[in-house]
Protein backbone atom coordinates (compact mmCIF):
# COMPACT_ATOMS: atom_id res chain seq x y z
CA UNK A 1 0.00 0.00 0.00
CA UNK A 2 1.27 3.53 -1.04
CA UNK A 3 -0.20 7.07 0.57
CA UNK A 4 0.44 10.42 -1.35
CA UNK A 5 -1.16 14.03 -0.54
CA UNK A 6 -2.61 15.88 -3.32
CA UNK A 7 -1.34 19.06 -2.36
CA UNK A 8 -3.64 21.30 -4.23
CA UNK A 9 -6.62 19.80 -2.67
CA UNK A 10 -5.13 19.91 0.70
CA UNK A 11 -6.55 22.57 2.94
CA UNK A 12 -4.22 22.18 5.78
CA UNK A 13 -6.87 21.28 8.19
CA UNK A 14 -4.30 18.86 10.31
CA UNK A 15 -7.00 16.29 10.67
CA UNK A 16 -4.68 13.23 8.94
CA UNK A 17 -1.73 14.51 11.39
CA UNK A 18 -3.59 14.16 14.01
CA UNK A 19 -4.80 10.38 13.59
CA UNK A 20 -1.46 9.32 12.01
CA UNK A 21 1.57 11.72 12.63
CA UNK A 22 3.66 8.56 12.16
CA UNK A 23 2.53 9.05 8.31
CA UNK A 24 1.56 12.61 7.54
CA UNK A 25 3.24 15.82 8.89
CA UNK A 26 2.52 19.77 8.24
CA UNK A 27 4.78 21.61 6.03
CA UNK A 28 4.15 24.95 4.89
CA UNK A 29 0.19 24.69 6.11
CA UNK A 30 -0.27 21.49 4.06
CA UNK A 31 0.16 17.58 4.86
CA UNK A 32 2.80 15.78 3.80
CA UNK A 33 3.86 12.35 3.30
CA UNK A 34 6.69 12.29 5.66
CA UNK A 35 7.87 8.19 4.98
CA UNK A 36 9.16 6.56 1.98
CA UNK A 37 7.04 3.14 3.61
CA UNK A 38 4.96 3.14 5.40
CA UNK A 39 5.86 2.01 9.13
CA UNK A 40 4.07 -1.23 10.00
CA UNK A 41 0.58 -1.35 11.44
CA UNK A 42 0.23 2.24 10.19
CA UNK A 43 -2.33 0.84 7.26
CA UNK A 44 -5.56 1.08 9.33
CA UNK A 45 -4.80 4.95 10.81
CA UNK A 46 -3.78 6.07 7.03
CA UNK A 47 -6.95 4.60 5.54
CA UNK A 48 -9.05 6.55 8.64
CA UNK A 49 -7.05 9.63 8.05
CA UNK A 50 -8.21 9.17 4.25
CA UNK A 51 -11.63 8.75 5.09
CA UNK A 52 -11.65 11.77 7.13
CA UNK A 53 -9.81 14.07 5.17
CA UNK A 54 -12.67 16.66 3.83
CA UNK A 55 -11.64 16.97 1.05
CA UNK A 56 -10.48 13.66 -0.45
CA UNK A 57 -6.81 14.70 -0.69
CA UNK A 58 -5.45 11.55 0.40
CA UNK A 59 -4.83 8.70 -2.21
CA UNK A 60 -3.96 5.80 -1.65
CA UNK A 61 -2.30 3.55 -4.46
S1 LIG B 1 -6.96 15.79 6.37
FE1 LIG B 1 -6.85 16.30 4.18
S2 LIG B 1 -7.13 18.53 4.07
FE2 LIG B 1 -6.64 18.00 6.20
S3 LIG B 1 -4.42 18.28 6.32
FE3 LIG B 1 -4.79 16.10 5.86
S4 LIG B 1 -4.71 15.97 3.61
FE4 LIG B 1 -4.94 18.14 4.15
Amino acid sequence: MKVRIDEDLCVGCGLCVNTCPDVFEMKDDKAVVKVKALPPGSEDSVKQSKDECPVEAIIIE
